[in-house]
Order: structure tokens, then sequence, then C-alpha cells
């Protein structure tokens, strides 16, 4: 089975707990915190594997999720970082947000991406080592990793796609004209997956033909196969329209030609305006006195469509075809990327009763709670907006009010997981 769709669940490590620890020496009396930092958890990279095909893979498992940061130990040691998971998909996944359809990341390129942040390690007890400090046995929880549910999509990376009816011949071009071995017999839907072929025409010159399922009458309905499968070609820069004009199956080419454009236009009515060539096949086949290649032709050259009449299986007009195409493609833009539509919402700020204050020495306010730990993973410290953003939602809260009630000073620290600041109005 083809698998070209799936949703999956992915989730990044949790950071590590910081530790707390003190120091411990023969004949030192009374050392000081040495609790080390928790490690960062590992985020969930996806990255292109050119030897994957399909998302087969993901069938029957849906769920990811990267290494937790190890705690911290004491003498300062770190913990250790959770590995990141690396989730291989192949070229042309495309992955939106299950929720909402937006697509995130269009995986065209050879570049990973990130796709979950880990959360970053607590702090262990030596961050709170200071001179006039007393005992601090205290340390900080790690930040959560992020999750998200998402969908993959496999959209293939072709420059032409092969469209018509089972068993007008279309494996049988793409077998003939590129390096693809795709399954060829007599009866209608032996290709049940999409096959790609790497077409050479000549030195510094070549495109990637898909050869998708036949279209059935219907299949932009979702009547059996077909349908799913021209989500491959909608990145096509160009399709090629594939006739049988032998008779051979009792069929009339201009209804097959004008079934196979309706489908395509109920399907997605960018897809039907896409250029288009159109080739009738099986030209050796044509018994005495039928005149169904006059009629094709006739019809769709008054249309203003490019016309070929091809033997795929005797190999006559083939060459001109891939030259027409080739010729073609110079003038069309390249493959579509998709991209990304996807916004992650910030988190917000809830109520200040949901938060944990502690003074935990005259000048030290340790502050914690589930959305706060959300917040701050959200921000980005290097950026002023966000930096803005985040004090905008701890004033929304309350925080500094309830600050204010419990004594806080100018000049006291507050410190929020692995932020710390110094208080003032
Ligand atoms: P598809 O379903 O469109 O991929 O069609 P196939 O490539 O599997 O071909 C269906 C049948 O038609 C096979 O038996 C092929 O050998 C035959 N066929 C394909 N092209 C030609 C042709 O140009 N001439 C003749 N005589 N038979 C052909
Ligand atoms: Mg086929």
């Amino acid at each position: 089975m083809f698998v070209d769709q799936v949703k999956i669940t992915v989730k990044a490590g949790n950071g590590g707990n910081g530790a707390v620890a003190f120091h411990r020496e023969k004949y030192v009396a009374q050392g000081g915190p040495d609790g080390g930092d928790g490690g960062n958890g590992g985020s969930v990279i996806l990255r292109v594997d050119d030897n994957l095909s399909t998302l087969m893979d993901f069938r029957y498992k849906r769920k990811y999720v990267a290494a937790n940061g190890q705690d911290g130990q004491g003498a300062r040691c770190r913990g250790k970082n959770g590995e990141p998971l690396i989730i291989r998909v192949p070229r042309g996944t495309v992955v939106r947000d299950a929720e909402t359809n937006e697509i995130i990341k269009d995986m065209s390129d050879s570049e990973d991406f990130v796709l979950c942040k880990g959360g970053r390690g607590g702090w262990g007890n030596k961050h709170f080592a200071t001179p006039t400090r007393q005992v601090p046995r205290f340390a900080k929880a790690g930040l959560p990793g992020e999750s998200h549910e998402v969908v993959l999509e496999l959209k293939l990376l072709a420059d032409v796609g092969l469209v018509g009816f089972p068993n007008v011949g279309k494996s049988t071009l793409l077998s003939v004209t590129s390096n693809a071995r795709p399954k060829i017999a007599n009866y209608h839907f032996t290709t049940l997956y999409p096959n790609l072929g790497v077409i050479y025409v000549e030195e510094g010159v070549s495109f990637v033909m898909a050869d998708i399922p036949g279209i059935i009458e219907g299949a932009s309905e979702g009547l059996g196969l077909g349908h799913d499968f021209l989500r491959h070609i909608d990145r096509c820069r160009l399709l090629v329209h594939l006739v049988d004009v032998s008779g051979s199956e009792a069929r009339d080419p201009v209804e097959d030609f004008e079934k196979i454009n309706q489908e395509l236009s109920q399907y997605s009515p960018a897809l039907a305006k896409r250029p288009m060539l159109v080739a009738a096949n099986k030209v050796d086949l044509i018994p005495e006195g039928c005149d169904n290649l006059e009629r094709l032709r006739a019809y769709v050259t008054e249309r203003g469509y490019a016309f070929y009449e091809i033997s795929a299986a005797t190999h006559q007009g083939t060459r001109e075809l891939v030259l027409a195409i080739a010729e073609k493609l110079r003038e069309l833009p390249p493959v579509t990327i998709y991209e990304p539509e996807y916004v992650k919402p910030l988190a917000q700020a809830g109520s200040v009763d949901e938060v944990q204050i502690q003074r935990m020495d005259d000048d030290l306010w340790v502050v914690s709670g589930g959305w706060l730990a959300r917040l701050l993973n959200d921000v980005n410290f290097d950026d002023y907006e966000s930096r803005m953003y985040f004090d905008r939602q701890l004033r929304q809260s309350g925080l500094f009010a309830r600050l204010e009630e419990l004594g806080i000073r100018d000049g006291d620290t507050v410190s929020i997981y692995d932020l710390e600041f110094e208080y003032t109005k």
C-alpha cells in the first residue's frame, strides 16, 4: 500500500531539572552550593531522505517523542542534553498544522527543519551562590518541550505530470523515455502508486516526469482511485495528457480527453489551468478506417493545445514528444515550493493565582508555574519585540502587583526558570 498522507504527534524533550547540591570535601567545613543545571531537551527535527519515496513508515507509528534532558547533578555537573529526534521524510513532504491545515514547512530543499524545540534545562543551585546569600536550597525545573500534531502530505517534485485514463500507456511512456521501470500490464490500475522518472534529453538538460495511477470518472469526488494521487501532480509545471486513440477500449478519445479535464478542474481549478500538451498514444494499433486520431487532433488543436502522436510501445514519436516537453519547460516557472502559512500562536499569560512565588532569600524571588514556563519557552530574549511582549504579558497577569503586595523592593532579584532580572518599578 502506498501511503502519502499521515497525521502524527511530535513532542520535543523537556529540559532536565537543576540540582540542589553542596560542595563536600574533607576538611572543608561548609561547602557552597554546586548543583549543576539540567540538560536541554532534544528537539524534533525533520530531514529529507532521498531513499524514501512514501510515508509508509509513519503508518504504524504515530507518536514521536525526543529525549528529555537529564537532571543536573552535584559537583556542578550539568545534565546531558536529550538527543534530538530526527524524523526522515521523502523529499516533497508538506507539513501542515493538523488543526488549521496551514502549511508549516515544505520539505523540498535539503535543509533540516526544527519542528519542535526542546525545553531548556533548569538551573542548579550553583546559580544562586552569592557571598551574602545563605544556603540556596532550591533549583529550577526544566522547561517543557514543544509538542505539535501535524499532517504530513507527500507532494512529489516532478516537472511533468502524466494524466489520462487507466491503460492509455502512461507507465509505458515513462518506462521508454526515462530510467524508471514502472509496472506495465494490460489491465486497469496496474499503477498503484506514483512513479518518478528522470528523462535525460541531452547534456545538461533533463526533467522529472511523474506517472500517477489513472484517473477515472468521479475520481475528484473521491470515488475510487485517482483522486488521492492528483496531489502528486499539484506542483507539476506541465501536464502531458495521454489519450488512447486505438479504440481498443471502445471509448471515444474526445470524450476521454474532456472527462479527464473535468476531473482535473473539479479537483483543482489551478491544476486545470496548468500548461498541457496532448499526446495521442497507441497509433500503431489504430484499425483501418478509424478516424479517432484525426478527430482528436482537430478537437485539441482547435482549443490551442500542442498535439503529438506517439506509440509508446514502438517508440514512434516519443523522442519528438520529449524534445517538445523540454522546450516547453524552458519557458515555464520552476516547480512550486509552498511558502509557510502557519504562525505559532504565542503563549499567553494566565492568572497570577496559578503562579508559585517563593521568597528564597531576603532579596530573591523565585516564580514558576505552567503558563510561565510556556511563555518563557516562546520568548526570544535577543529580540526586542519578543522581550516587550513578555514584559506586557507579565504585567497583565498581575504578577508585579502581587510581588509588590508581598513586599518586593527595587533591586531585588526576580528569578523565572532560566531568566533572572533585577526588579524595578
Ligand atoms: P497506464 O495504465 O496508462 O500506465 O498504461 P500502461 O503503460 O500500463 O499500458 C497499458 C497497456 O497498453 C499495456 O499492455 C501496454 O503494453 C499497452 N500499450 C501502451 N502503449 C502502447 C502503444 O503505444 N501501443 C500498443 N500497441 N500498446 C501499448
Ligand atoms: Mg500505469
